[in-house]
């Protein structure tokens, strides 16, 4: 077994990964940026290590400075987290010339998933089924508006090298496709350094099911059973539970199956994750592979009692699985709840600032995974995830309750958070009722008939809304009445609108 493992990562993935190191005896090397001084990770890791000025690029993306401190510290295996270098073929490359263990899978099986075109010619190939459409790149207008029609609109412009929801756009009609195409392109060369785009067919109202998988380095393979992800805002996970009640036992053989031919196709070992899309008759498509571990890993942890990122290290360190698929059992019901600093009352605009009063919930089937306290500060470099709330319960419906009351248990004071919005959700009769698909988000909460499509009509803000956030300022009030805190400050206003 390693004696020291360097993480590279922060917040709340950070502090999951020394956990384990905790629990199973190993040395957490953990590294931080300037913007993160104040984090928890650096506070209960064994070792810390500052890696350089706020922007990712010259910090946790900043690969000579990792291997180089990976070496110089004598750590032997490097835990990526998920994010940042978790799934760069190259990065993984470079560890393993070193003679450094990844914990992860090889750069192969990383570089054969990466680009969604190449996924979906191996998944072809391999009898997994995707989602109809291109495997290669779309050249030009003609051509993409020739292969539309062949399977008709609507379609969905997606960049190959896509990834966080981003560089993807639906298309109705062929007049739309030219600066639909054009524009596609762009964003996906912004955010991912590469202009390809291919097609898909826009699948109506899908569910998104993805399965868990875990692979040994001897060619032992098991699913962890499905998580369901369907409710999203901007194709980004919000809310992620398991099992799925959408699934039933026929279905969960079918695409348990597909997803452990999924991971065979690439030569996979250690977590991963087959993504797919599930319409309402039960039939499913492949999307992509995660080759790391997901954030949403928790409700599979708590279901299961299986400690996924136990599971990898040991997995990274030669060992073979411990158990086989008939070993794992799918006990109760989790859900997850991603609390973000952002304003539902103003976009979703991430909220910054430093957290004046972090009080979290506690008590029976409640876990919380988060990387910050107070006096920490949310800062506009990385993604503003403040906390992971996963709740357990048998089943769903107790789940549904136990996560209104703790959400309502937060108090956080300083940036604005989406717990009102999340609220809401678990509130929807529909959520409750299990009747929702990918776009209930969109459908039920945002205003589509308003200048700005991702305002939340003001109807649909109950007194409850108001209520939490008034609670959140009764407690604040006082630590605030200095007043220098100017993001507090915009804050407080939003409270006495
Ligand atoms: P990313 O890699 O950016 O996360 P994915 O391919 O995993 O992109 O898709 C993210 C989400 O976008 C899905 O969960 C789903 O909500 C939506 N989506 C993706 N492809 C399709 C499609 N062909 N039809 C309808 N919705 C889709």
């Amino acid at each position: 077994m390693f004696k020291k493992i360097l993480i590279a990562n922060r917040g709340e993935i950070a502090v999951r990964i020394i956990r384990a190191c905790k629990d199973m005896g190993i040395i957490s090397a953990a590294v931080y940026s300037e913007a993160d001084k104040h984090s928890l990770h650096t506070i209960l890791a064994d070792e810390v290590y500052s890696i350089g000025e706020s922007q990712a690029s010259s910090s946790y993306l900043n690969k000579e400075k990792i291997i180089n401190l990976a070496k110089e510290i004598k750590a032997r295996a490097i835990h990526p987290g998920y994010g940042f270098f978790s799934e760069n073929s190259y990065f993984i490359k470079a560890v393993e010339d070193e003679g450094i263990v990844f914990i992860g899978p090889s750069s192969k099986s990383v570089a054969l998933m990466g680009k969604k075109t190449d996924a979906r010619r191996l998944m072809m190939k391999n009898k997994v089924p995707v989602v109809p459409g291109t495997t290669e790149p779309v050249n030009n207008t003609d051509e993409g508006i020739h292969f539309s029609k062949q399977i008709g609109f609507p379609v969905l412009l997606k960049a190959s090298a896509g990834g966080g929801g981003k560089g993807m756009r639906k298309i109705t009609s062929a007049k739309e496709f030219g600066s639909a195409f054009e524009a596609t392109k762009r964003e996906a060369l912004k955010a991912f350094g590469n202009d390809e785009v291919y097609i898909e067919k826009y699948i109506e109202s899908p569910r998104h099911i993805e399965v868990q998988v875990l692979a040994d380095k001897y060619g032992n393979y098991v699913h962890v059973y499905e998580r369901e992800c369907s409710i999203q805002r901007r194709h980004q996970k919000i809310i992620e539970e398991a099992p799925s009640v959408f699934v039933d036992d026929k279905t969960r053989k079918k695409i348990t199956t597909a997803a452990i031919s999924a991971a065979k196709a690439c030569g996979y070992y250690n977590a991963g994750t087959i993504e797919f899309l599930m319409d309402k008759n039960k039939n499913f498509y492949f999307l992509e592979m995660n080759t790391r571990l997901q954030v949403e890993h928790p409700v599979t942890e708590l279901i299961t009692g299986i400690d996924l990122v136990k599971e990898q290290i040991l997995i990274a360190a030669g060992n073979k699985l411990s158990f086989s698929q008939k070993d794992i059992k799918v006990r109760g019901h989790a859900i997850e709840s991603r609390i973000y600093a952002e304003d539902p009352l103003n976009d979703f605009l991430p909220s910054t600032g430093e957290i004046i009063e972090y009080i979290k919930p506690a008590g029976p089937g409640v876990r919380i995974d988060d990387g910050f306290m107070t006096g920490s500060k949310i800062s506009l470099y990385y993604d503003p995830l403040i906390s992971k709330l996963i709740c357990y319960s048998s089943d769903r419906n107790s789940v549904i309750e136990r996560m209104l009351r703790a959400l309502a248990e937060y108090h956080i004071a300083g940036p604005v958070t989406n717990i009102p919005f999340l609220l809401e959700i678990f509130k929807h009769k529909d959520f409750i009722k299990n009747n929702f698909d990918i776009n209930f988000v969109e459908r039920k909460f945002l205003n589509k008939k308003s200048q700005n499509p991702e305002r939340i009509s003001t109807e649909k803000i109950p007194a409850i809304f108001s209520a939490i956030l008034k609670k959140q300022s009764t407690l604040s009030e006082k630590i605030l009445s200095d007043g220098n805190n100017s993001d507090s400050n915009k804050w407080m206003d939003l409270l006495n609108e």
